[in-house]
């Protein structure tokens, strides 16, 4: 599409992966570069502006168009996993730098902040991010140089506030990243809200078919992509050009699949809601959710195809529960089509916040009966018997 035609929405833009096609062929679909180098001029120039194919790439290029576009950035970059991403954004923030994350967010880079971060001169200060006072008490002005969020975050799919937060970390002359891999462009854009950065894991519901590992980082500002820019080609934390192609594929249809993840996810937290084996949904859309005041005016259009339930029988019961499933699939991860179940705190290990009896439902665009159908059989096991329902509720 022209610049002219930016006016397009988002869901458009990505639709038709920008509108590009390969003026060579005609070809609505670009073709795939998996060049690694490129041809020097006979002036000893590279008037291309290629070079070497671990910055250079056009595949690659077109993606982190449609991230830009997606997130209403004006540059955008891909990365070979989120947490590469999100590290060459930490990286670049350089030693002495403080950092604001919240207690509750993806294990992984949680414990990277803990146990890496320091040997790379940054020093962490864990919050509870739901709590704006919180945040603002932890921020020490001049030294906080990045204000962390995950919204809605790992596993428990608590809400932090995208605008109250920058205003506090503008205020101390930080900048506000937001990781919004499970809210996904299509129901957040925390750029408008405030934020400086948005990083995705990529693997998941931008890409969405379980079979990519990428990462993406959206950039409110051109300026502050460059040092990004420079650690991703020095590091070598690239996207690979097949992989960037299949992004660019999943991204054309994140829409749709976003909101049938989403329109499943809460079909099933209402119906897991009345559920005798559960103690507990986790679900923003919920309205005794703790978050879902601030979801309703943060997210627009949906609360996310993501959510958790605890069983009243507590660690074991929630493991049983996930080997009894036949139709979901008894994995990690999230954000594909297909659903996922997972015994979180098996996965996260000592030191998680994550309850013992939590498991963590990614619901995918399957028809809603059938999950519910299984879901429902493979909790029956551990729900109390009509005659203890009948006791509880008469006491
Ligand atoms: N952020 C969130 C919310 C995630 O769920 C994950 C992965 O599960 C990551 C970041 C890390 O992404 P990746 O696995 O692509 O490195």
């Amino acid at each position: 599409m022209s610049d002219d035609d930016m006016s397009w929405s988002a869901r458009t833009l990505a639709a038709q992966a920008m509108g590009r096609i390969d003026e060579a062929t005609r070809a609505l679909v670009p073709p795939l570069h998996v060049t690694t180098t490129f041809l020097r001029d006979a002036d000893n120039s590279y008037s291309s502006g290629n070079i070497y194919g671990r910055a250079d790439n056009q595949t690659v290029r077109e993606g982190e168009a449609i991230v830009a576009a997606l997130e209403g950035a004006p540059s955008a970059l891909l990365f070979g996993s989120g947490m590469s991403a999100s590290i060459a954004l930490l990286l670049s923030l350089g030693a002495g730098a403080h950092v604001v994350a919240p207690k509750v967010m993806y294990w992984s880079l949680r414990n990277w902040l803990v146990k890496e971060a320091p040997s790379h001169g940054l020093s962490v200060h864990l919050v509870d991010a739901t709590d704006l006072a919180a945040i603002a008490a932890a921020v020490r002005p001049g030294q906080t140089k990045l204000v962390w969020l995950e919204t809605p975050s790992n596993p428990l799919w608590s809400l932090s506030d995208i605008a109250g937060a920058a205003a506090i970390a503008r205020d101390a002359g930080a900048r506000l990243a937001v990781d919004s891999t499970c809210a996904t462009p299509v129901f957040t854009r925390p750029l408008a809200l405030g934020a400086d950065v948005v990083m995705h894991s990529a693997t998941k519901y931008l890409n969405g078919h379980s079979d990519v590992i990428a990462g993406a980082l959206a950039f409110a500002r051109d300026a502050d992509a460059v040092r990004v820019r420079e650690i991703r080609a020095a590091h070598g934390m690239i996207l690979g050009p097949f992989e960037a192609y299949l992004l660019i594929r999943g991204m054309r249809t994140l829409d749709l699949r976003v909101r049938a993840c989403a329109t499943n996810a809460f079909e099933l937290a209402r119906r897991l809601s009345n559920h005798g084996a559960v103690s507990e949904v986790l679900y923003p859309g919920l309205a005794h959710h703790p978050g879902h005041a601030l979801a309703a005016r943060q997210m627009r259009g949906g609360f996310g195809g993501m959510l958790s339930i605890r069983l009243r029988a507590g660690e074991a019961a929630a493991i049983a529960c996930a080997a009894n499933v036949k139709l979901w699939k008894r994995a990690t991860s999230l954000g594909g089509v297909e659903s996922l179940i997972e015994h979180r705190a098996s996965i996260e290990g000592p030191g998680s916040p994550c309850p013992p009896d939590l498991l963590r439902l990614s619901a995918g665009v399957e028809d809603v009966e059938d999950l519910w159908r299984d879901l429902d059989a493979a909790l029956n096991p551990f729900a109390p018997q009509s005659g203890e329902k009948v006791a509880r509720s008469a006491g």
